[in-house]
């Protein structure tokens, strides 16, 4: 695949930041896995992406480490201040298009049939899940949310030399992050 291609594409759809980094050097762990369950976004047990009802994270872990690369796609949004939950929403339902078109690219411009592409956070596809009335009205696009694979957005800021924080530029903002392992 020619990755410095696929990261201009991914950078004139919207992306902020693309990294490209070793799969075997992101950090999987218990405890960022064990703070859904703590449930400060709300959304656990809300949606397909999200656990309880997706996979475990020994399940996650062996689905990671079938892949040597990853691509980190980061995508950063101005708010009006830090309490603007709204623009924080929309924010993200952007960024989970942005990584619908990442997918999309891979496998029509790029040829790539095994990878996994994982979310920020519960999927934002639909306005409103299915779960668990009904099965994932699209899983062939629903992403799993990176948090509930025990990968933290912090860890893979740092590993990707990507940027991370609440401002950008000195305006309130809001950093959402995916990845493509293949
Ligand atoms: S695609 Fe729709 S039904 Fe499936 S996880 Fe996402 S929001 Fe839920």
């Amino acid at each position: 695949m020619d990755i410095d291609s696929f990261k201009q594409d991914l950078l004139a759809a919207g992306a902020t930041g693309v990294s490209l980094v070793n799969a075997g050097n992101i950090e999987i762990r218990e405890e960022f896995r064990a703070l859904c369950q703590s449930n400060e976004c709300g959304m656990y047990g809300t949606n397909w992406s999200c656990p309880p009802a997706c996979e475990s994270l020994k399940r996650a872990r062996e689905k990671m480490s079938c892949y040597s690369r990853a691509l980190v796609i980061q995508q950063v949004s101005p708010l009006e201040d830090s309490f603007d939950f709204e623009g924080m929403m929309k924010a993200q339902r952007e960024f989970t298009g942005l990584m619908v078109k990442a997918v999309n690219l891979a496998k029509t411009n790029y040829n790539l049939a095994d990878f996994l592409a994982l979310g920020a956070g519960a999927c934002t596809i639909c306005a409103k899940c299915t779960y668990p009335d009904e099965p994932c009205r699209h899983p062939d696009l629903m992403m799993p949310s990176m948090e509930a694979y025990g990968i933290d957005a912090l860890s893979l800021a740092k590993l990707a030399n990507l940027p991370c924080g609440n401002k950008s530029d000195g305006q309130p903002s809001v950093y959402y992050m995916g990845v493509i392992f293949f």
